[in-house]
């Protein structure tokens, strides 16, 4: 009986691609893991137990065929790896760089239960992807027959990018708007280069374009053209706009000089990672080099913020979090990843007020974690008296995103919405209440993750080629 490839777990450790030092990765925005050599990608997804039940791919949010494209990267078969891996998953690569897999796949890995360690299933999933790429096995859309029927999609993050793409390849004339300057969304100026290198998203951009995808840039729906022409003009249209309206603070002092948000402390960083004039990374206003930074927040957005702080040189980078370690949102990887560069975590620490015209402390309330709310979470609780300054001259918010109020924007009151101000939306399909237009991603969820907008995104591409095709066959009847 030839040998079996695969549940090679017991005598093969798991092993991550190669992390670079930290006193290396800290002086440029290039990604921190090397890419798998082939040998190591082979032993790596040889350790798959090939559950019949995978737990790994029904927590996966596009049920990617895990197991299968293992045992095929084992056998050395990568080309036929990689049509499985894609034909789930519009952008395989970034999802094996971004997603929390410690949350998704490979938290639900059986043989780390049994004390093995899971498969290193994102960074094969990456390294499948990255060897199509280089060997010329992703090719854009090439329909077999164009359709004459149009969908506008408002909103270039991968929401919107996956839903062009399948809608492309399926024959549809598309047309992605977007207000910034480049497609992507928080692929190109929310997440850092460290984590998700650009030229991995600038590429995509160019094949969609390639296939024919027509991208608007530079065009902000209710502004430059408006919703409603927008629905004449088009068959459908999709709303994946994300959710950009920053949580503030509140506190005196709140206000000072030196207080930046989140998102516009990490897109200065990033278009100057492109190369692009960015006066407020000049002046300093958006510029971490010598300063003594405090980032407030717990989640994945804070974590970019401490360690693009790092990268550019400040004094000390320190993180406020009003739970503790166990109970914060943000990717415990990525803790990790930040403690090893030098940021210093303040675990249940609660801001209450801020020093300066232009800030030079934050008022620090210790907290401690008192009995479970509704949700089942420890709700934090103050300690009296137990109140320190902390010396700050860059002051980061990272409390998180809300949805900006689109029907207002809009002139859109029929567009109804949750009370947190998301649009409604099925699930599954993405309709909203109004007829041919669909949501998907962010805009639809709150901020959640990439993986997910993908899902969306492909759900609703495939409910609007159902919906035309009905439309069609009535209007044959
Ligand atoms: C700093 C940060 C780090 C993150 N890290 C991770 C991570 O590591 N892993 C992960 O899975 N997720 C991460 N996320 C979450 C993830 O980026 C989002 O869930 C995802 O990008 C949502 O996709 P989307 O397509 O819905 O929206 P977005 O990516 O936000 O894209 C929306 C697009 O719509 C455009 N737009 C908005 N309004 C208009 C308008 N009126 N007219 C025209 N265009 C408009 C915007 O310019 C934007 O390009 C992170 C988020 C942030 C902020
Ligand atoms: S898409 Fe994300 S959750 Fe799914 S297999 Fe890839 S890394 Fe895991």
């Amino acid at each position: 009986m030839a040998d079996n490839p695969m549940l090679k777990f017991v005598d093969i450790s798991r092993d991550m691609p190669q992390k670079r030092a930290p006193d290396l990765r800290n002086r440029d925005f290039d990604e921190i893991y090397d890419e798998y050599a082939d040998d190591k990608a082979r032993e790596q997804s040889s350790r798959c137990s090939q559950c019949g039940v995978p737990y790994c791919q029904s927590h996966c949010p596009l049920h990617n065929n895990i197991p299968d494209w293992l045992r095929l990267t084992a056998e050395g078969r990568l080309r036929e790896a990689y049509d499985l891996s894609q034909s789930t998953n519009t952008f395989p690569e970034i999802c094996g760089r971004i997603c929390p897999q410690d949350r998704l796949c490979e938290g639900n890995c059986v043989i780390e239960s049994s004390g093995h360690g899971t498969v290193t299933i994102g960074a094969v999933e990456k390294y499948i992807t990255d060897t199509a790429w280089d060997n010329g096995w992703v090719t854009p859309a090439a329909p077999a027959k164009e359709r004459t029927e149009s969908v506008a999609i408002i909103g270039a993050g991968p929401g919107g990018l996956a839903a062009a793409d399948m809608l492309r390849r399926a024959g549809i004339q598309v047309t992605v708007y977007d207000r910034y300057d480049r497609g992507g969304g928080l692929l190109t100026y929310g997440i850092p280069g460290f984590k998700l290198e650009k030229d991995v998203v600038m590429r995509r951009i160019a094949q969609l374009e390639a296939g024919g995808v027509t991208f608007r840039l530079n065009c902000t729906i209710g502004q430059d053209v408006s919703f409603a022409d927008l629905r004449r003009d088009h068959d459908a249209v999709i709303i994946a706009t994300g959710v950009y309206k920053s949580r503030d603070l509140a506190g005196p002092g709140a206000g000072a000089k030196g207080i930046v948000r989140a998102i516009d402390y990490l897109t200065a960083s990033n278009r100057r990672s492109f190369g692009d004039a960015v006066p407020e990374f000049d002046s300093g206003a958006l510029n971490a080099a010598g300063k003594r930074v405090v980032v407030i927040g717990g989640g994945d957005t804070a974590m970019d913020c401490v360690r693009t702080a790092i990268r550019q040189g400040a004094d000390s980078v320190k993180c406020l979090y009003r739970r503790d370690r166990a109970n914060m949102p943000g990717s415990l990887r990525e803790v990790g990843n930040a403690e090893e560069e030098g940021v210093v975590f303040n675990w249940l620490s609660l801001p209450k007020g801020f020093s300066g015209e232009s800030v030079t402390s934050v008022s620090v309330q210790q907290m401690r974690l008192g009995a479970p709310d509704v949700t089942g979470r420890r709700a934090p609780e103050e300690i009296e008296g137990a109140v320190q300054d902390e010396p700050a001259d860059l002051v980061i918010k990272a409390l998180g995103f809300e949805a900006e109020d689109l029907p207002t924007l809009w002139d859109q009151p029929e567009l109804e919405v949750t009370r947190w101000g998301t649009i409604k939306a099925e699930f599954t399909t993405g309709r909203t209440s109004l007829p041919g237009v669909y949501a998907v991603g962010d805009i639809v969820r709150g901020a959640s993750l990439v993986v997910w907008a993908i899902r969306d995104g492909r759900d609703c591409a495939g409910a609007i080629l159902a919906d035309l095709a009905a439309a069609h066959a009535v209007a044959a009847e």
